[in-house]
């Protein structure tokens, strides 16, 4: 197929079409992007209220061990707006047996740099924390192409107990199930620890980078690199856009009519996708229909400081997952990041699996009041739901990407969260790649 004046189509205006754009564009491929909603971001959706609060609906950091994101930031003139964690308030909490303890300081993720802090903290039992250090002599699996589940994986290196511990931490981004949620997929990294040092503690410790921060946001929030971006774009964007079908030569849009492109970029999430594909490649659809998705529900609290008794300088609390309730975790989103709330309050978003949000929302102000004392109403109350619209990367999630990939033509690319990982990093890098393999598709073509 000739590249000829043609633009790539991208569908969806999330981070990842906005970054297969972005990508397009410096390469000098004209591109038309498409969004079936009226505003670009996707996911990503900040909202500041007349009150003066910033409120996050879904991500409200990234990741910086994954360079995309924060380089992406940079290419758009945003490196000034990037901001971190707040240092002075980084406590955090781990609920457990009804009772706050301190989470363990010294660690990377989920793995103690030091056995002592680890060991006094109470996370485990003793007897737990034991099995858990004892993963250094853990002999690591053999090498070889079997996928395992996040749970198969700790238990086999941590011991039982450790997964009540781990999975808040490691499944949280995930809103996965630990028994069904693949290690190769979303924790790729865990397993390369296991066998080049044979053993994740032992390789975590040996590759401790410099200090400095590990999350980055924005000062005006997410949605500012989901603007950032589209204002850099200078080809051509259309809102409340949607594709109905992909083809050989293009797609066709909701109504009826036929855009002819030199090739596709599909970054929207695979319950989306799937139908997409189906008059044209049986097959994709097919396999990209089988893809499951979790779902989450996030409630954000607005309160005055005076409503709590103690302190809420702090960034939040996870939730052992042993613990029979519906709370997985709070973050206190006005301590975690400057610029969130007025001085004198206090902005909690309380996390929890599928639940119907106005239930999610009472047990909310239950929890916060058990946990943290609150006492009165919430100023105001924003139920994020996002039911059904987290993926699930199931056991074998590579292979399963592999066929997707063998069903389509090399010209009509899948990208983003509903494939090679969630967080936005990832989803950056999905984009870019999407659109680098299409060009370079398009250039021998
Ligand atoms: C509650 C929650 C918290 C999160 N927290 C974090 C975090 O702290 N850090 C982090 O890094 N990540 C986080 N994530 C993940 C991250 O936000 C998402 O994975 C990422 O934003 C997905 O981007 P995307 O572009 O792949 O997809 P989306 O954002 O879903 O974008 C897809 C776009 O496609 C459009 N679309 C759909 N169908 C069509 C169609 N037929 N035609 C045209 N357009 C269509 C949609 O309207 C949408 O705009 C979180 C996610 C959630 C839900």
């Amino acid at each position: 197929m000739s590249s000829g004046a043609l633009p790539v189509i991208v569908v969806g205006g999330g981070i990842t079409g906005l970054s297969a754009a972005w990508e397009l564009q410096q390469r000098g491929l004209p591109y038309v992007l498409l969004e079936a909603g009226d505003r670009l971001g996707g996911k990503v959706q900040t909202e500041h209220t007349d009150d003066g609060f910033l409120v996050e609906h879904a991500a409200d950091a990234f990741i910086l061990g994954k360079p995309y994101a924060a380089q992406l930031a940079r290419e758009v003139g945003l490196e000034p707006d990037i901001i971190h964690p707040r240092d002075d308030t980084k406590r955090l909490y781990f609920l457990k047996g009804g009772r706050l303890l301190d989470f363990p300081q010294n660690m990377k993720m989920f793995v103690p740099l030091d056995d002592q802090s680890f060991l006094d903290s109470g996370v485990l039992s003793p007897e737990g924390a034991r099995r858990f250090l004892d993963e250094v002599n853990v002999p690591p699996k053999a090498p070889g192409d079997e996928d395992e589940s996040l749970a198969a994986f700790i238990t086999r290196r941590f011991g039982e107990e450790a997964l009540n511990f781990i999975v808040p931490l490691a499944a949280g981004i995930y809103v996965a199930n630990p028994f069904e949620l693949s290690m190769k997929a979303a924790f790729p990294q865990f397993l390369a620890l296991e066998q080049k040092y044979g053993s994740v503690i032992r390789g975590s410790r040996a590759t401790v980078r410099a200090p400095g921060p590990v999350f980055a946001s924005f000062r005006g929030g997410m949605d500012a690199l989901a603007q950032a971006i589209a204002a850099r774009l200078t080809g051509e964007v259309r809102l409340n856009t949607q594709v109905q079908q992909v083809q050989a030569d293009g797609v066709v849009l909701k109504g009826g009519q036929h855009l002819r492109g030199s090739g596709v970029i599909v970054t929207t999430p695979s319950w989306s996708a799937a139908p997409m594909f189906s008059q044209n490649f049986g097959r994709a659809a097919a396999l990209i229909g089988e893809l499951k998705a979790n779902g989450s529900v996030a409630v954000v609290l607005a309160y005055r400081a005076d409503q709590f008794p103690g302190d809420m300088h702090l960034h939040g609390l996870q939730v052992d997952a042993s613990e029979g309730i519906h709370l997985k975790a709070v973050t206190v989103h006005s301590a975690k990041l400057h610029g969130r709330a007025p001085e004198g309050h206090v902005l909690l978003r309380v996390f929890f699996k599928d639940l119907d949000p106005g239930f999610a929302l009472e047990e909310a102000r239950r929890e916060v009041e058990r946990l943290f004392g609150a006492h009165g109403e919430p100023l105001w109350h924003i139920c994020a739901d996002w039911r059904g619209r987290n993926p699930a990367y199931q056991v074998g999630h590579l292979d399963h990407l592999e066929r997707i990939r063998a069903a389509l033509p090399a010209h009509i690319q899948v990208a983003g969260a509903s494939y090679t990982g969630v967080g936005l990093p990832d989803c950056v890098n999905a984009g870019r790649s999407a659109a680098q393999v299409l060009t370079e598709q398009l250039s021998v073509a």
